[in-house]
């Protein structure tokens, strides 16, 4: 049976020259390359930043195959390699030599007066006000009472997002052979009048987090997926909880997170 290998770039210059020079490679090692998920589909490739390679999971349904990302863009935080490692990669990918990295993403059961919307993320799931207006919200774990939140909004991260936007919210790095969830509040007003929480929260992979608008104060919500923005009207309650879905990152052998952080961050 065929060997099929789905590629998907952004549409940057630089990005479909490697999407180019990377197809004629693995042609010439017998792939057939993709722009689609093919029913053999073996690994699907990412030429872009790490919002391709967001884009390129939610893209394709959060499909089980593993993924690879090939960085173009500025940070590729979630990529495994540099345009210039193309060859090195079928050299390690036909030999064997890598692994997989399963992460599971987190889920969020929006209840609107109106509708329920299901939506996936890999780095995390962040409610906030339409307007640069102060938004409330409630917040339960696992249907006990936390507290009423006041700020810029609340933040949920995966381990594997929490060097995104979690990070520069003050939340922390999380080594993803952990599977938890990370909460952490932006930018919460802390006074008299309000008393939030300053710190992220972290819970175990079985909790569910309930977080709804106070309505004397809401009533269009801002849900940001993965950094892609939805406006609701009337939500009820927002549950976020850990997906049973799974993403598998291939890594080549030799990849260790904490040398990742490390090299990108400091
Ligand atoms: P973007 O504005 O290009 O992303 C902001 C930066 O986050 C980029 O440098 C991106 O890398 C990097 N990034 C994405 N996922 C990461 C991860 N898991 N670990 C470390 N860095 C990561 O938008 P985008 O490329 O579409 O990415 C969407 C993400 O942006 C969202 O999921 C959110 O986490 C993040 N974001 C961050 C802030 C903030 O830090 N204040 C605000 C909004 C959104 P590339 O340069 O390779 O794209
Ligand atoms: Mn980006």
């Amino acid at each position: 049976m065929d060997k099929v290998i789905t590629i998907n770039s952004n549409r940057l210059e630089k990005s479909i020259m490697v999407k180019n020079i990377l197809r004629r490679k693995l042609e010439k090692e017998g792939y057939i390359v993709s722009n689609t998920i093919q029913p053999n589909t073996e690994l699907i490739i990412a030429v872009g930043g790490d919002g391709c390679f967001l884009q390129t999971i939610h893209k394709f349904n959060f499909v089980d195959i593993p993924v690879l990302g090939i960085n173009t863009g500025h940070l590729g935080f979630l990529a495994e390699l540099s345009p210039n490692q193309i060859d090195l990669f079928i050299k390690s990918y036909k030999n064997g030599e890598y692994f997989i990295q399963s992460v599971s993403p987190i889920e969020a059961k929006i209840n609107t007066a109106h509708r329920n919307v299901e939506v996936t993320a890999i780095n995390e799931i962040v409610i906030k006000n339409v307007k640069s207006r102060t938004v409330h919200l409630y917040l339960q774990v696992d249907g006990i009472k936390i507290e009423s939140f006041s700020g810029d909004g609340m933040l949920i991260s995966t381990a594997i997002g929490s060097t995104a936007y979690n990070y520069s919210a003050g939340g922390s790095i999380v080594d993803p052979k952990l599977n938890v969830l990370q909460l952490t509040p932006i930018a919460p007003m802390n006074t008299n009048a309000y008393r939030s929480f300053t710190s992220s929260i972290i819970l175990p992979k079985t909790s569910i987090i309930t977080i709804s608008p106070e309505y004397e104060f809401e009533n269009t919500i801002l849900i940001v997926i993965d950094g892609k923005e939805y406006k609701f009207k009337h939500i009820e309650d927002v549950k976020i909880f850990k997906s049973e879905k799974k993403i598998n990152l291939l890594r080549l052998n030799g990849y260790e997170y904490w040398h990742r952080v490390a090299e990108k961050f400091l």
